[in-house]
């Protein structure tokens, strides 16, 4: 995401643009992988910019309420990544994040359907977004 870009998002949620949250989601955005908390602060202190982990967590929520960014857990940790349209597909092995085309995210919408059908419970998948390995990964 661009400077301006990520300004007119900030600001279209009313929230306040500082240096922290500004420095966080360009990272995040720029960032093909997942990041947990601690990557972002290393990513963070090659800018300059050193918030502690506290504020980090909280900035995170933040943005993460105001839709900006979603987050999952895996093995434990808390990984963040920037939210898109549509379904993404997040390696477990090297937290790549791959954005599925909408076809694929169709059908991956029907398949759930029918799997409520078929097993009469509904599967919640509040993140929208697969977890597996990336070709690199599997090959
Ligand atoms: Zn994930
Ligand atoms: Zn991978």
């Amino acid at each position: 995401m661009k400077v301006t870009e990520i300004n007119n998002l900030l600001k279209g949620k009313g929230l306040k643009i500082t240096k922290v949250r500004k420095g966080l989601l360009s990272e995040i955005s720029k960032s093909p992988k997942a990041l947990d908390i601690g990557q972002i602060q290393k990513k963070l202190s090659k800018k300059n910019i050193t918030p502690n982990l506290s504020t980090i967590y909280r900035e995170t929520q933040t943005l993460e309420k105001n839709n900006i960014i979603a987050s999952c857990e895996i093995f434990g940790k808390k990984e963040y990544r920037v939210k898109v349209k549509g379904e993404v597909a997040h390696c477990l092995s090297c937290n790549k994040i791959t954005p599925l085309s909408p076809s694929t995210t169709k059908k991956i919408k029907n398949l759930d359907l029918q799997l409520n059908d078929a097993r009469s419970f509904s599967i919640f998948q509040e993140n929208s977004h697969l977890h597996g390995l990336c070709n690199k990964c599997s090959s």
